[in-house]
This record gives C-alpha cells, sequence and structure tokens, in this order.
C-alpha cells in the first residue's frame, strides 16, 4: 500500500481494532520519529517499507501480541528492558516486589554489608535488574530454567552494566547451597483452567501456569526456603490477586515469620512474604 499518510495510517489502525496510543507508537517507530512528530504532520506520506513494517506490527498487535514483543523491549522501574517472546512481558505490578525488596534492604537488612539476594525465575532480569540498580551494595543472583529467557536477561545485565550473576536450574535447584539474606520471586501462580490464560497465549506458558490451584509454584519454592534463607532472611512472592491469605498459609506452614502483605497501584493485594527466624 503506496501513499500512505500518517493519518490514514492511523486510521487502518482504528479499523483494526488496535488501541490509538498502540498505534501511534508503532507509527513513531516505523517512521523513525518521535510520537509528537505525529501529530504536526499527519498529512505526511510513508515510504513503501514504512507502511510495510507498520502494517505487519499492527497485524501483529491487533492478533493480541503484547506491543512490547512487536517493539522488543519494555521499561521496568525506570530500566529499558529487551524482551522476546521467550520471556514474561514485565509488569507494572511487580514493581511492588521491587520497591518490598528495596525497603528491606535499606531497611531491616541494611547492617548487612553485601546482602545474598536471589532472584528465583527471572525471565527478562526485570527484578534482578531492578534491585541491583536501585542498591549497589546487594550481590544478586538471578536463575531460571530456561535458556532462552537466561539468554534475554543476561544481554539485558550486560547491556545495562549490571553485576547479575545468573545460573540455570529449577527454582532452589539453581543455587543449591547457598544461602540468602533476600529471595525473591515472581512464579507463575495462574490456575489451569484461569478464563484469562487465553489473552496471554502469546506469553511463555511455564511463566504463566502453575498447576489446578495456581501455586504449585509458590508452594515449591516456600517449602524448601528454610534451607535457603540466612537466619532473619526474607522470601518475598509475587501471586494473584486472590491468593494473599493462601499465600500466608503457605509461608507461615513454611516456618516463616512475620507474615505481611503487599497491594500493587491498583490497591491489590499483589506480594506476599515472611521471614526465617532468627536475627539478621
Ligand atoms: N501478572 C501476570 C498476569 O496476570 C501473571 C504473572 C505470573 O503468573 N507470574 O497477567
Amino acid at each position: 500500500m503506496s501513499g500512505l499518510t500518517v493519518a490514514a495510517a492511523l486510521s487502518v489502525a482504528r479499523a483494526s481494532g488496535v488501541d490509538r496510543l498502540d498505534a501511534q507508537l508503532l507509527l513513531a517507530r516505523a517512521l523513525g520519529r518521535p510520537r509528537p512528530w505525529l501529530i504536526a504532520n499527519d498529512d505526511a506520506v510513508l515510504r513503501e517499507d514504512q507502511s510495510a513494517a507498520y502494517l505487519k506490527a499492527i497485524e501483529r498487535r491487533a492478533a493480541g501480541e503484547p506491543l512490547a514483543y512487536i517493539v522488543g523491549e519494555k521499561e521496568f522501574h525506570g530500566l529499558l528492558l529487551t524482551v522476546s517472546p521467550a520471556v514474561l512481558v514485565p509488569r507494572p505490578d511487580t514493581e511492588t516486589l521491587v520497591r518490598w525488596a528495596l525497603d528491606l534492604l535499606e531497611g531491616p537488612l541494611s547492617a548487612v554489608p553485601s546482602p545474598q539476594v536471589v532472584d528465583l525465575g527471572t525471565g527478562s532480569g526485570a527484578v534482578a535488574l531492578a534491585v541491583c540498580h536501585a542498591c549497589r551494595r546487594a550481590d544478586v543472583t538471578a536463575t531460571d530454567s530456561s535458556a532462552a529467557a537466561l539468554r534475554v536477561a543476561h544481554a539485558n545485565a550486560r547491556r545495562l552494566g549490571l553485576p547479575v550473576r545468573f545460573v540455570a536450574g529449577d527454582w532452589w535447584h539453581a543455587v543449591r547451597g547457598r544461602r540468602f539474606a533476600l529471595a525473591l520471586s515472581n512464579p507463575p501462580y495462574i490456575a489451569e483452567a484461569d478464563p484469562h490464560l487465553p489473552a496471554l497465549r502469546h506469553e511463555p506458558q511455564a511463566a504463566l501456569r502453575s498447576g489446578r490451584d495456581g501455586l504449585d509454584a509458590i508452594r515449591c519454592i516456600a517449602s524448601a526456603a528454610g534451607k535457603h534463607l540466612e537466619a532473619g532472611g526474607w522470601l518475598l512472592l509475587e501471586h494473584g490477586h486472590e491468593q494473599a491469605d493462601a499465600v500466608r498459609s503457605i509461608l507461615a506452614e513454611a516456618g516463616l515469620v512475620d507474615l505481611q502483605s503487599r497491594a500493587d497501584l491498583a490497591g491489590v493485594l499483589r506480594c506476599s512474604g515472611g521471614r526465617c527466624p532468627g536475627p539478621v
């Protein structure tokens, strides 16, 4: 389609049901221009290669693919991360987990000179990299069972110049024999039959689904926490919007104390955590 103007390109997107902001971002990208340029130039004509790239991107977005995969990047806690379909798209909800981790590192764990921190199931590296970036004295290790995800995370760490160590393996298996002052995870927590799963079909299912009630990964992480936390060390987990009570019971059963939950920006209890008994 040659001779497409900026205005016409945006109405094609509207007709395909693509959100206006997403369409503007994709068009600005195809044109190599900042988004405000579009507003002052709605009669500018796209080159053929630009139309082709843009229309392809609109088609992908209209088919439900996350914008982050189409543009290959996503901002998380002030860091620009590269993402691919090998990793979950980092969500703003997960910044709740990072903020809680930083509160602990600056509060109860502030006397630990080089706190050992682990991010279990790191995906793009979002949580580990955000904590490492905001708290330089933390010694951060991140794990994932997916080699493809670890490649993405590793590339993000290199590009951002952040010294996070990456290890392959399932949950604690990747770091057996080590103990941590702070363990973090945004594990899969969606129940197999959850009606939201079809909308998430473009994302890695292993990062989303976790058994009949969505709590399999959380039970697995909690049950071995005692062997991997230092005395006084904390475990913080992200979970689904109706799982806070269940997760706190699982943490209690695992012997953790000081159980708490924290809400995300929408006011939903999104993370729960607790501490291994004993002084830090
Ligand atoms: N928060 C994600 C969602 O509901 C799920 C992430 C996860 O399972 N860890 O879209």
